[in-house]
């Protein structure tokens, strides 16, 4: 992983608790983490990145000493018990991830799950059955907030990716325990709060994607810090459109087109670049093997869509990366899941790999498509989150983090 520059210090910016801050020595902790991972067919899990993201919280409880109570949910069993959506598979990969014996408890409350607490040992590890099997979870139940509470002494909230939902697990609990922040969630804040809000610069943001209306909040919030934009992908057509050029059958959001020809005048009116594909990769479908075309971006034909930017706005672009500071990037630049369409967003993601930047890399699409690249490795942070990075990027409090017990009060 590259660290050319580091972010601006936690401490500057975060007034919560973190796990640090907690003597757990011998106490229960109740971490909220997210192991909301990929099942496949088998109920194997092809990917375990979520459960790996929380181990350096989870060591570092069993290490002080304490008695370590996991929660997560998986899916979506809508408030029932649906065996497919068991936590079961989770709690034997991160068994074998820890090397250490994982205690699994049948349900997440009731007098079963409290006999195996009251069992437990410091160092010990109970992973709780999926919170949504309970359907006061989502609707951030005070009963069941409570039962989860007497569970332990202390709770710790590692799971950036639910940190935007007002859930029972995530915002109800921290009401009745001492809360912090786990490693993970301080690691989320510290580069998509820290280094964003303070940026060394030059700053360029990178968006691209489908929706525009998902964007617009990340450029108004930071468009009196960021020095040059990048829109690619599909949100640039309604800004194209809003300029009142012809963009065929290009993906369009009609009730934004006043949205962001207001945003890109104002960014124009204090300075800010902002650039957008002069070519784009057309095609009529995104059928594979489909015919496809490159042409200037005021060239798109009736009938034919722009699906990914094209060999001069990936030349242009890269030009623009190449002697930032801080780059962060959300979105692809094309439908990046078809071979077809793939190039611009992996050119960018090698141009965004290769800049002697601090590159934060906002979750979801983004992240997939650097790792297909090959290059998430050359990143500095790439975010677990996806709705939760784009409410903070926005400057928005997330739930999950606003309800940790602030340093100052106790
Ligand atoms: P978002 O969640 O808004 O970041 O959107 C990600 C999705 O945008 C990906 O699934 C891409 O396939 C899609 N996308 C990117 N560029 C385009 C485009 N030019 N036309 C249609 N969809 C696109």
């Amino acid at each position: 992983m590259k660290k050319n520059i580091d972010p601006v210090p936690i401490k500057d910016i975060f007034h919560k608790f973190i796990i640090e801050d907690l003597d757990i020595k011998g106490k229960k902790v109740f971490i909220r983490v997210d192991f909301n991972v990929p099942l496949d067919d088998n109920l194997q899990i092809p990917d375990d990145t979520r459960i790996r993201s929380a181990l350096p919280t989870i060591n570092y409880a069993i290490d002080e000493g304490a008695k370590v109570i996991l929660s997560s949910h998986l899916g979506r069993p809508k408030g029932k018990v649906d065996p497919r959506f068991s936590l079961a598979p989770v709690a034997k990969r991160l068994q074998r991830l820890l090397n250490k014996k994982v205690i699994f408890a049948p349900d997440c409350i009731g007098s079963q799950v409290e006999g195996l607490v009251s069992k437990m040992n410091a160092g010990d590890v109970l992973l709780l059955e999926n919170l949504r099997y309970h359907p006061e979870e989502e609707k951030n139940g005070e009963e069941f907030a409570r039962a989860l509470a007497n569970l332990a002494d202390f709770y710790v909230n590692d799971a950036f990716g639910a940190a935007h939902r007002a859930h029972a697990s995530i915002v109800g609990i921290p009401k009745f325990l001492t809360s912090a922040a786990g490693f993970l969630l301080k690691k989320e804040i510290e580069y998509l709060k820290g280094a964003i809000d303070n940026p060394v610069k030059p700053f360029v943001a990178i968006l691209g994607g489908a929706k525009v209306s998902g964007k617009i909040g990340v450029l108004e919030n930071i468009s009196d810090r960021v020095d040059k934009v990048i829109v690619g992908g599909g949100i640039a057509y309604t800004f194209i459109k809003a300029m009142g050029y012809e963009v065929g059958n290009s993906l369009v959001e009609d009730d934004m087109i006043e949205t962001a020809q207001k945003i890109r005048k104002k960014l124009k009116s204090v300075g800010i670049k902002f650039y957008l594909p002069v070519d784009c990769v057309i095609a009529q479908s995104t059928e594979p093997g489909t015919v496809k075309k490159i042409v200037p971006t005021l060239e798109i034909p009736k009938e034919w869509k722009a699906l990914d930017i094209g060999p001069a706005s990936a030349r242009l672009f890269s030009e623009v990366i190449e002697d930032a500071k801080t780059i962060l990037w959300n979105g692809p630049m094309g439908v990046f899941e078809i071979d077809e369409f793939s190039r611009g967003t992996f050119a960018i993601a090698r141009s965004v790999a290769d800049a002697y930047a601090l590159t934060i890399v906002g979750g979801g699409d983004t992240d997939l498509a650097v790792h297909r690249a090959g290059v998430s490795d050359a990143i500095t942070f790439i975010s677990t989150g996806g709705g939760a990075s784009l409410q903070l990027l926005e400057g928005k409090e997330l739930p999950g983090i606003a309800a940790l017990t602030n340093k100052e009060v106790t």
